[in-house]
């Protein structure tokens, strides 16, 4: 049902790549599949149709002329209209994928050069999908803590907090399943995502991140250690 809803939407992805025949094949792939579709060269064409209409998902080329596709990811996940985008990053094989597992992007998942266009679509109906599920649980209210999927937005007794997208994810993932223990792989697994991979302390300096960051408003005490466990969500 919801497969279809999305697709009766058409959504809009922007394909950002340099090579021509690449951007070329993904475009005519993606419309073939009814998606809607604009195509960049460059960063710089990115952001002009983004002005003009914002997509609902970006593919983004890692490696571009001028800046690139990791520096650009980041910069759009710092911008309050554009980080609430979904972004799927295109790797070549080797180096970069390595690599750029290691950085924490924002980028919602990765697809490594050269793919199938199966899988593409698989990858994208997947991050389209989660996107569609968290805009349609919509505002989540607890106790005076507000998160807004839909901007990426937290505010906390009325104040905006400062959150990356990471800790946002950590945090929504959290108050959507209260009162539940879960394993520093089970976070990975729903925060991170099953294709990228992260060593398992990484949840531990993003679980210290996100309690220094609800400290102030006295939050942070709903992020619980369960010993040898792992940790929960619990306003008691
Ligand atoms: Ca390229």
């Amino acid at each position: 049902m919801l497969n279809a809803f999305i697709d009766d939407m058409k959504s809009r992805i922007l394909i950002v790549e340099d090579e021509a025949a690449i951007r070329e094949m993904l475009g005519y792939s993606l419309m073939k599949a009814g998606y809607s579709c604009e195509e960049a060269a460059d960063v710089e064409q990115a952001r002009t149709l983004i002005h003009a209409h914002k997509p609902d998902l970006i593919l983004l080329d890692w490696m571009l002329p001028g800046m690139s596709g990791i520096d650009y990811a980041r910069r759009l996940r710092n911008d309050t209209d554009t980080q609430g985008i979904p972004i799927i990053m295109l790797t070549a094989k080797g180096e970069e994928a390595d690599k750029i597992r290691g950085l924490d992007t924002g980028a919602d998942d990765y697809i490594t050069k050269p793919f199938s266009t199966k899988e593409l679509l698989a990858r994208l109906r997947a991050v389209l999908r989660r996107y569609a599920d968290e805009a349609q649980q919509g505002i989540i209210e607890v106790e005076g803590l507000v998160l807004d999927p839909e901007t990426y937005r937290v505010t906390a007794r009325n104040e905006i907090i400062d959150i990356s997208p990471t800790e946002f994810k950590l945090l929504h993932f959290f108050i959507t399943h209260p009162e539940r223990v879960f394993s520093r792989v089970q976070l990975l697994d729903q925060v991170w995502g099953q294709n990228v991979y992260v060593e398992e302390r990484t949840v531990d300096v993003h679980i210290r991140r996100l309690r220094k960051t609800l400290e102030p408003f006295s939050f942070d005490k709903f992020i619980q250690t369960v010993r040898s466990v792992g940790y929960r969500f619990s306003t008691h």
